[in-house]
C-alpha cells in the first residue's frame, strides 16, 4: 500500500471544468523526476531559421550554454498521442474541445464556446546536462523527382545520448490521470518528438522518484551540482524536502508501483472493449 493506491481512481471529465480554479495546497499534487535520454538526433527549433541552417534552441543556464527542449513542444507530442490513444474525435492540438479527457488532463482553451481549462500536468522545460556544442553537420536532401538535383543543408542537432532532468508535477491526481501521463510519455518517447522524418527524436525516460506532495527539486538545482543527477536523486529522497519519507518511492518499489499501475488500468480498458464488441 503506498500513496498512489489512495489516490481517487479516476477523476472523471465532467468534474474536470472544476479545473479552472486549483488550490495546490488542499487538491494535492504528485511530483515525478526522471532523466530523459535521447535515443536517436533532436531538432528542437524555437524559430525558423534563415537560409538552408537548422539549429537546434540553445539556452544559458546554471553556468554553461545547454540544449533547450521547450515543455511546449513536449506537451504537444504528449496530447497527440493520447487523443490518439484515446480515439478522441474532435480535439485537436491546435483545437482543443475542453471536453474530453485529454483536455481533463492537459487543459485548454476553446474560442468557440468559450471555456477554458486548467493544464493539471506542469512539465519544466528540459534542459540538458551536457553542454551544447555547435557542430555543423553538412547534410543533402534527396528529391523526389529522379532528375532534379539534391539540395544541401546544414543542422545543429542534439546528439543521441543527451540527457535531461524531467521534473513533472500533476495536480489535483488521480490514478487515471497518472497511468494516462505514464503511459502517454512511453508512447511518445518510442514515437519521438521529432518534427523532421529523418531527426525522430526517440528518448527514453529513466522514472527515479515519485512523491506524493510538491517536492523542492529543480532543474537549476541539479544542473548546479557536478554530481550525477541519479545521485543527487537518491539523495534527495533520503532527505526529501517538503515531503516525508513515506510520500516517496524510489527504485524497485517505484517500478512495482507503476507497473501494478498500469496493469490495473489494461484489465480496466480490456473489460470496456469487450463490453462495447458485446
Ligand atoms: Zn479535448
Amino acid at each position: 500500500m503506498n500513496f498512489i493506491d489512495r489516490l481517487p481512481v479516476k477523476w472523471g471529465v465532467p468534474e474536470a471544468f472544476d479545473a479552472t480554479r486549483i488550490n495546490l495546497m488542499r487538491e494535492g499534487v504528485l511530483t515525478l523526476v526522471g532523466i530523459k535520454r535521447l535515443e536517436s538526433e533532436a531538432l528542437f527549433v524555437s524559430s525558423e531559421g534563415i537560409g538552408t541552417l537548422r539549429e537546434t534552441a540553445k539556452v544559458e543556464f546554471a553556468g554553461k550554454e545547454r540544449y533547450w527542449w521547450l515543455a511546449r513542444k513536449y506537451n504537444g507530442v504528449l496530447r497527440r498521442v493520447l487523443l490518439a490513444k484515446l480515439n478522441v474525435n474532435n480535439c485537436t492540438v491546435d483545437k482543443p474541445c475542453v471536453a474530453c479527457e485529454v483536455c481533463g488532463l492537459l487543459g485548454g482553451l476553446s474560442t468557440d464556446n468559450n471555456k477554458s481549462l486548467f493544464s493539471r500536468l506542469k512539465v519544466q522545460d528540459l534542459i540538458s546536462v551536457q553542454p551544447y556544442e555547435y557542430d555543423e553537420k553538412f547534410r543533402v536532401r534527396l528529391p523526389d523527382e529522379p532528375n532534379a538535383n539534391p539540395t544541401p543543408f546544414q543542422e545543429v542537432i542534439v546528439p543521441p545520448g543527451t540527457e535531461f532532468p524531467f521534473i513533472v508535477r500533476l495536480i489535483k491526481p488521480s490514478q487515471r490521470d497518472l497511468m494516462l501521463f505514464l503511459h502517454g510519455n512511453q508512447l511518445a518517447d518510442g514515437l519521438g518528438y521529432g518534427n523532421y522524418s529523418k531527426l525522430r527524436g526517440n528518448a527514453t525516460t529513466d522514472w527515479l522518484l515519485m512523491a506524493n506532495g510538491f517536492a523542492h527539486l529543480s532543474v537549476y538545482r541539479l544542473l548546479s551540482s557536478e554530481k550525477s543527477l541519479a545521485k543527487q536523486i537518491e539523495e534527495f529522497a533520503q532527505a526529501a524536502v517538503g515531503v516525508t519519507a513515506e510520500d516517496v518511492l524510489t527504485g524497485d518499489d517505484l517500478f512495482e508501483a507503476i507497473n501494478q499501475l498500469s496493469t490495473k488500468f489494461q484489465s480496466v480498458d480490456a473489460q470496456k472493449e469487450t463490453v462495447q464488441e458485446e
